[in-house]
């Protein structure tokens, strides 16, 4: 029994566990309300993934990698990415750029695009940096620029009200030229773009990126390019890639997700493309963190490009199909909101909407002096007395941004048809009864 006090005397710790590097970034807006949507939502358009299956050729594809004659699929793979995904992602984005890359030197595989950005910033973030942040932004940007002991420089996109009664489009939120211009300087080691935009579907115009390869050109400075959404663009709209614009194939790391592209986020497969001076310190960051990802899906991902590539730009192209499915459960969902007065920014891109929920403000009345931010009150209320859940904008704004932007609320429309209608039978109920006495 003495024993067991002096151990447990001696496993009592005074000293402070935590390192310095994880001050304030303790919170997370997933965390919180993956928490509440699993407990109190019936429809969940919270979190962004699919409710309907990847495609059957990647699930084939994986089956096939799973129980093959190949029994080395279930070893570890090349550290920086399974030859096979290396050489086919290689072509593929070699093609898009219209430049030979080197499959070894130019393309690195992670997990998922998470790991992708977790790279970047420890690969090329000193002590001091800053990073310039679009906001509204993912909201992983901030904690990883502050982890690699970096600063974070917000400069948000303004909203321009839309002309004669029209819904808002993404494309009406637009930097301020010079209120951009203004955040650059000696110390700017990176701009964080992310075009299409999450949470917004802003797709970024040719000459709005030429602005910001302007800038980094003539500062010197990084571009983090996070290109998770770039097939689902909608209404005829292009993707533009901006290590494809003069001087920014250098500065410019592409970061993708297999999750995005092929339906299937549960499987973490992502990639980083650029030139090797940039590549070479993710590989000193990826084999001294995560070194290797899990083989069978990347064996997957590469048959999934491998059929791409050779039915690119058809009609039976899951890159042509994909949108084509959601711009439909885009608008459908932008008439169902529309409808009951809880106004959508109609996204160009992405699967994601951002609607005002200004005119609900009777439901959920503000408390003058919170701390937290109307939308967040609002999002939480409408999932436990709803069943309704969504992701408050204000989660994708820095601190002292967010009560800026406080009455919008972000959707999923990445959702079979069913839940689709499920939400829509929640607004028209909710609807009626604000309208009855
Ligand atoms: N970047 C953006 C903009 C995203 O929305 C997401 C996923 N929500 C990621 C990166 C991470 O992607 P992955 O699941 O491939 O890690």
């Amino acid at each position: 029994q003495t024993h067991i006090l002096s151990l447990s005397l001696q496993a009592k710790m005074s000293r402070p566990v935590q390192a310095r590097r994880l001050e304030g970034i303790e919170k997370n807006i997933w965390v919180e309300f993956v928490k509440l949507a699993a407990t109190y939502s019936t429809v969940n358009l919270g979190q962004g993934f699919p409710d309907f299956p990847p495609p059957d050729f990647l699930k084939e594809a994986f089956t096939r990698a799973l129980s093959g004659e190949n029994h080395m699929l279930h070893q570890y793979t090349r550290g920086f990415g399974h030859p096979p995904l290396v050489k086919i992602l290689a072509q593929f984005f070699g093609k898009l750029l219209g430049r030979d890359l080197d499959p070894m030197t130019n393309v690195m595989v992670t997990v998922g695009a998470y790991q992708a950005l977790f790279c970047c910033f420890q690969a090329f973030v000193d002590e001091g940096d800053e990073v310039i942040i679009i906001e509204p932004f993912f909201d992983c940007y901030e904690p990883m620029v502050k982890m690699a002991g970096g600063t974070p420089v917000f400069v948000p996109l303004r909203p321009k009200a839309p002309k004669d009664g029209k819904l808002m489009s993404s494309a009406d939120w637009q930097l301020d030229p010079a209120e951009l211009a203004s955040k650059f300087s000696e110390r700017t080691k990176a701009i964080v773009l992310n075009s299409p935009n999450n949470p917004l579907g802003k797709v970024f115009s040719r000459g709005e990126l030429e602005l910001i390869a302007d800038l980094c050109v003539k500062h010197d400075v990084l571009c983090i390019s996070d290109e998770v959404y770039e097939w689902l663009v909608y209404d005829g709209k292009e993707h533009i890639r901006i290590a494809s614009l003069r001087g920014m194939w250098e500065r410019t790391v592409i970061i993708g997700s297999a999750g995005k592209t092929f339906s299937a986020t549960g499987w973490k497969v992502g990639w980083t493309v650029g030139p090797n001076r940039l590549l070479q310190h993710l590989r000193t960051t990826h084999q001294n963190s995560v070194y290797h990802c899990a083989t069978v899906a990347q064996e997957a991902v590469a048959q999934g490009f491998q059929r791409e590539l050779e039915l690119f730009g058809k009609p039976e192209s899951y890159f042509i199909q994909l949108p084509k499915m959601l711009q439909q459960k885009r608008d459908w969902l932008v008439q169902s909101l529309d409808a009951v007065g809880m106004k959508p920014i109609v996204p160009e891109g992405t699967y994601f909407l951002v609607a005002d929920i200004s005119e609900f403000k009777s439901d959920v009345p503000d408390v003058p002096d919170s701390d937290e931010p109307y939308d967040s009150r609002f999002a939480k209320w409408m999932v436990k007395n709803k069943g309704l859940a969504a992701i408050p904008l204000s989660a994708f704004y820095c601190e002292s941004h967010k009560n800026n932007y406080n009455h919008f609320i972000r959707f999923c429309f990445a959702k079979e048809e069913a839940t689709l209608k499920a939400a829509n039978d929640i607004l028209q109920k909710w609807k009626r009864e604000k309208t009855s006495p």
